[in-house]
């Protein structure tokens, strides 16, 4: 901000508290609020993300994109016939998720929410924490040609199964017809780059940004309403409207690969603004063509129901399940909410 601020360009009463970020002109504090929350209906509306009376769960966390997603959400969803539930996902990771739960659960009960919670323990039989110290003790001990990938992962691996699994459950237990999730501009264009990095076509392909076709019955269809706020804006709109939220790194994220990405890319972000929006929006613009125009299957397209557990997999038994019986020669989701 210049030294003395100027008066903000949209309301020219009050002094400008920060710039906006895709033209650079200098709002206040409530006129960038409002900016954030149109840009979220915009997203929305053109997206088609929800009908007007969905039942649309909310992955909250207790971080800072969940906690705003659901203040958006609630404003905007104030004038449909739609409901919202809040779900957390505790994943068992002492000394983070544990502090997260009580500010989620603060957080819909402010705005009057209901507030669901599942946990790996519950579902799956291991915290994310048993999961992580029984692949390092089994990496340690087996000999190395009695190792698989499946016990080599990385936590976030780990985690990102057995969470999308969890998610997709609660939401069928909680009757949801979507689930919203928190994923900002940042997220989205770190995916993007992470899968191209990886060779993962099939994932770069499938598209995650507006609700397509369900795959499966089983499958709740997830949108991310964030996709276009970056995440300077997402910790502004916090601070402007006094959101209170868990602010702890999780201690497995410096593993992840991702994290070299979300650097890259902030620092390709600060010397070429702009870059995080051209990368999720040529990416959208290819899968939507490809939805439109080429209907040629992509090699995830076939869904099946797990063996084990009878959740919708791509394959006859699904990750989560090869993942436990290779750590604990166990699997489950403890019981089934199949309609
Ligand atoms: S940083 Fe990794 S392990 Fe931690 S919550 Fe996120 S995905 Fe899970
Ligand atoms: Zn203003
Ligand atoms: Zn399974």
């Amino acid at each position: 901000m210049p030294a003395n601020p100027p008066l903000c360009y949209q309301c020219k009463k009050r002094v400008a508290d920060t710039y906006r970020p895709t033209d650079g002109r200098f709002l206040c504090s409530k006129c960038f609020s409002t900016w954030v929350v149109d840009t979220v209906r915009r997203t929305i509306k053109k997206g088609k993300l929800f009908k007007r009376d969905d039942r649309i769960v909310v992955g909250l966390s207790g971080g800072k994109d969940s906690v705003v997603l659901l203040d958006i959400l609630y404003q905007l969803e104030r004038d449909f016939p739609s409901e919202l539930i809040a779900v957390c996902i505790d994943e068992g990771i002492a000394g983070y998720r544990d502090d997260g739960l009580p500010i989620a659960r603060r957080n819909a009960k402010r705005l009057g929410i209901e507030f669901r919670l599942f946990s790996f323990k519950e579902l799956f039989g291991y915290t994310l924490d048993e999961i992580v110290a029984r692949s390092r003790e089994l990496r340690q001990t087996l000999p190395s040609t009695r190792q698989t990938k499946l016990i080599q992962h990385a936590p976030c691996s780990y985690c990102g199964v057995f969470r999308r699994k969890a998610l997709n459950y609660a939401a069928r237990v909680v009757e949801g017809d979507k689930v919203a999730t928190g994923h900002n501009l940042n997220d989205v264009s770190q995916t993007i780059l992470l899968n191209l990095l990886r060779g993962d076509v099939a994932r770069l392909l499938q598209n995650t940004l507006t609700p397509t076709e369900k795959a499966h019955d089983l499958f709740v269809p997830r949108v991310k309403p964030l996709q276009m706020v970056a995440e300077r804006s997402v910790v502004l709109y916090a601070f402007y409207n006094q959101l209170t939220y868990h602010m702890t790194e999780c201690p497995y994220a410096v593993e992840a690969m991702r994290l070299d990405v979300r650097d890259f890319l902030t620092t390709i972000e600060e010397k070429y603004p702009g870059t995080l929006g051209a990368i999720r929006n040529s990416i959208h613009s290819l899968t939507s063509q490809r939805s439109t125009a080429d209907k040629t299957p992509l090699p995830f397209s076939k869904i099946t129901l797990c063996k084990i557990c009878s959740e919708p997999s791509k394959t006859v038994i699904c990750k989560g399940c090869q993942m436990l019986e290779a750590l604990f020669q166990k699997n489950s989701l403890k019981s089934d909410p199949s309609p």
